[in-house]
């Protein structure tokens, strides 16, 4: 430690700053402020600002304008939705004083708070409180002067109330907050009241420390990066967080904050990418291949341009001497079968095995019988291996990949096992991505590492069918070279989509035996294997699979398939439906990731209210893959007439079920409702943030900060790219952060 003033300060015992002490320092700790830098990382949840506050009467206004605006102005059928139309979230913040409080018993284990609050003008709102009536009746007296925060529900031009918002007591110090107009909202909690921080204590607390001249951290962004983008240096950006004069301030030094932090997460991948890359070898593969266009100019189609371009793309790093490590993304009938088995073709044709894994074993079959097809004229072999098999196959199986003599190997997670001893494999093909875990990748990677005499790393291929929005691309799969198939073969019909209510169920099963007295198949989807006492307004494929069979369709053939048959029993079931033994396949989810019938042509999926987007979109792709107009029925409660049909609508309601059915009825394409899906559900859940590698970003809106996420991204390829261990002088801050901010980050990219 050298001076006082050192940025040691950042990191000594915050009991020992102003205004701290023992207590308070414990109570923060509580929220993982430990150090003086915790302390200014504490980003303020809102601001009020004490004159531009609306007032009653002006949300009542803007309120009432808004349910105006036709459906057509913000509609549905705009290509780029604009989350600020549907943004069920659109909340409001109000200064005001609480004039009368009534808590009420209004069930046999509930009470009710109602407060009604008087803003500056004279005029009344209501807030109500309908769980944890009694906690806000203890928190507010009469006369407290309050913040709420939260969407108003406005019936009339006197009639507005605040649900359950989130209300702030006002204690500001005046004096001492009088100039400053904008006041930081800290999040607060139990420990912190009791420990008597409240939201005044917190500002004065960081204003103290950010006054007293404690040094800020350094800076972590060059001048140029800094000048380019027009952001606030480090020591003007905390001011500016904690201490605002102006919105403008603290948006720019947001920008720079997010910038910053999703900058550094995309060098991290940049330095892994590039670093694996240029640590490891790979086998070449010539770009141009004499077998894999033989088996295209056998093919009775020609491809898309998209399929094309990708097939360029993976033939190009292939050839490039680095292994390759790319994700291929195209919905699900795009063709992304043909654009693997065409580079799985010249990998071959260099004496090098390919393996092909596919999440179930029925997917497999489906593989290996339509490789089997496609290549029948080119004497290559092809082995099937699956846990299904029967043992002894297995084991001979086993040989043939062993030795060599297999060329193509189909198979399940079976393809993973200690006894499978590949020979020279050089490209590992993975279908369904989403279903196999990094340990699972590295470990055949591994496997294929040691079957090749000089120890060359094999290119990999992932190839998913859940189409992700472009930022979680760039953010999760930031390390995997990324491929799109946009296009879908032309020959193919969208599917048509329409919703019913419950009530017109009937039109829906007379549809269905139309098309199958017209000589195609179809699927009836629920949400539960069987009835459920819990949920009992869901439809379940057992009861149902009971009623219809002996009813609607009493002169169909229908099959049962759910999750709760073993495996066996299922893949007889598909078989079955496959090899038109039933007309009709009445079923769960399970049917998501699974069997392509290209003779079934309607999908009618129950309670569809109740499915994610992106599953329906799983389960719609289940129909559309022959070449006859397929249909997709989603059935939904009679009570949603109300909301569907809805012309002026106020936007808040439209809640997220409405929407997701209205999304896929718009359209088919699966990156655009990849885009309302993660608008809806946010990230983390979209891709379960720990499996995904996602990291918890602690300023960044991968949902709404998209142009940030690709700003970022190229400049921090960029630098890598011409760089790749940060040697450059320029690039001397990027080393130094890099480093403190990712563990070990240097051993693992070479950084010297
Ligand atoms: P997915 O991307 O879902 O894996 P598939 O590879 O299974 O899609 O392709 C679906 C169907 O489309 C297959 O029957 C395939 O032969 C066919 N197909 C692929 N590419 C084309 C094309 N360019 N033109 C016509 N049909 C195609
Ligand atoms: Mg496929």
């Amino acid at each position: 430690m050298t001076s006082k003033s050192d940025s040691n300060d950042l990191i000594s015992d915050l009991q020992f700053i102003k205004g701290i002490g023992p207590v308070r320092a414990k109570a923060l700790a509580s929220e993982g402020i430990n150090t003086g830098l915790d302390l200014i990382n504490y980003f303020p949840r809102a601001y009020i600002d004490r004159n531009a506050t609306n007032s009653i009467k002006s949300i009542i206004i803007q309120k009432l304008s808004q349910n105006n605006i036709s459906i057509e102005d913000n509609s549905f059928d705009k290509k780029n939705l604009d989350f600020k139309y549907y943004n069920p979230k659109r909340e409001y913040s109000l200064i005001a004083t609480i004039s009368n409080k009534l808590i009420k018993q209004y069930s046999n284990r509930k009470k009710y708070l109602k407060l009604t609050i008087t803003d500056s003008f004279g005029d009344k709102a209501t807030v109500m409180y309908w769980n944890y009536a009694e906690y806000y009746n203890k928190q507010f007296e009469i006369g407290d002067l309050i913040n709420v925060i939260g969407i108003p529900d406005v019936k009339n031009k006197f009639d507005i109330t605040f649900s359950q918002p989130e209300i702030n007591k006002i204690d500001f110090d005046e004096d001492e907050i009088a100039e400053n107009k904008i006041i930081p909202i800290y999040r607060s909690s139990e420990i912190f009241k009791r420990a008597g921080i409240s939201n005044n204590t917190i500002i004065k607390i960081i204003r103290n420390f950010l006054d007293k001249n404690v040094k800020t951290p350094q800076e972590t962004l060059s001048l140029e990066v800094l000048k380019q983008f027009n952001f606030p240096s480090i020591s003007i950006a905390y001011p500016a967080i904690h201490i605002p004069k102006n919105y403008d301030e603290i948006n720019l030094a947001m920008q720079r904050f997010k910038f910053e932090e999703i900058f550094y997460f995309e060098l991290f991948l940049a330095l892994k990418q590039l670093g694996n890359k240029t640590l490891q070898k790979g086998i070449v593969i010539a770009e141009k291949s004499k077998l894999a266009r033989k088996v295209y100019e056998n093919l009775n189609f020609d491809l898309t341009k998209d399929q094309k371009k990708v097939i360029n793309q993976i033939t190009k790093d292939m050839s490039s001497g680095q292994p390759m490590n790319r994700l291929l993304q195209g919905d699900v009938g795009s063709g992304k079968t043909i654009v693997a088995a065409l580079c799985m073709v010249s990998v071959i044709e260099k004496g090098y095995q390919v393996a092909l894994m596919a999440p179930t074993a029925i997917l497999a079959e489906q593989h290996y019988n339509s490789f089997k097809n496609l290549l029948k004229d080119f004497n290559i072999n092809i082995t099937l291996l699956t846990g299904g098999a029967k043992n002894k196959a297995k084991l001979s199986n086993i040989d043939e990949i062993n030795i060599g003599e297999s060329q193509i190997i189909i198979g399940t997670h079976t393809l993973f096992e200690d006894y499978v001893k590949f020979n020279e494999l050089g490209l590992i093909v993975i279908d369904e991505q989403h279903r196999f875990g990094v340990e699972q990748k590295a470990k055949t990677i591994k496997a294929a590492k040691k079957s090749n005499k000089e120890n060359l790393t094999p290119h990999v291929l992932v190839m998913s069918a859940t189409p992700i929005p472009r930022t979680l691309a760039l953010t999760v799969y930031g390390d995997l070279d990324v491929s799109i198939i946009r296009e879908l073969p032309a020959k193919r019909l969208p599917i048509r989509t329409k919703i019913v209510l419950d009530n017109n169920i009937e039109n829906a099963y007379q549809f269905i035996r139309d098309e199958v007295d017209s000589g195609s198949q179809a699927y009836i989807v629920f949400p539960l294997v069987e009835k459920s006492d819990k949920l009992v307004d869901l439809k379940s494929a057992i009861e149902y699979f009971d009623i219809l069979k002996d009813s609607e369709f009493v002169n169909y053939k229908c099959g049962l398939l759910h999750g709760q048959m073993n495996a066996s029993e299922k893949e007889m079931v598909m078989k079955d439906f496959y090899g038109k033994q039933f007309d009709i396949l009445i079923a769960t989810t399970v049917i998501e990731v699974g069997i392509d019938v290209p003779n079934a042509t309607v999908m009618l999926i129950q309670d569809a209210y109740k499915f994610g987007l992106s599953q329906l979109h799983q389960l719609r792709g289940r129909v559309g893959r022959g070449e006859k107009q397929s249909y997709c029925i989603l059935a939904t409660k009679d009570n949603h007439k109300f909301a569907l049909n809805k012309k002026n609508k106020d936007e808040d309601e439209i809640n997220a079920s409405i929407l997701r059915l209205k999304t896929m009825e718009r359209t088919s394409d699966g990156f655009e409702i990849a885009e309302v899906d993660l608008k809806l559900r946010g990230p983390g859940d979209i891709l379960g943030t720990k499996q995904s590698g996602l990291p918890d970003f602690k300023f960044l809106d991968i949902v709404n900060d998209g142009e940030l996420i690709f700003t970022a991204k190229n400049l921090a390829f960029n630098i890598v790219e011409k760089d790749p261990k940060l040697l450059l002088s320029e690039n001397e801050i990027y080393k130094k952060n890099i480093i403190k901010k990712f563990n070990k980050v240097e051993n693992y990219f070479n950084i010297a």
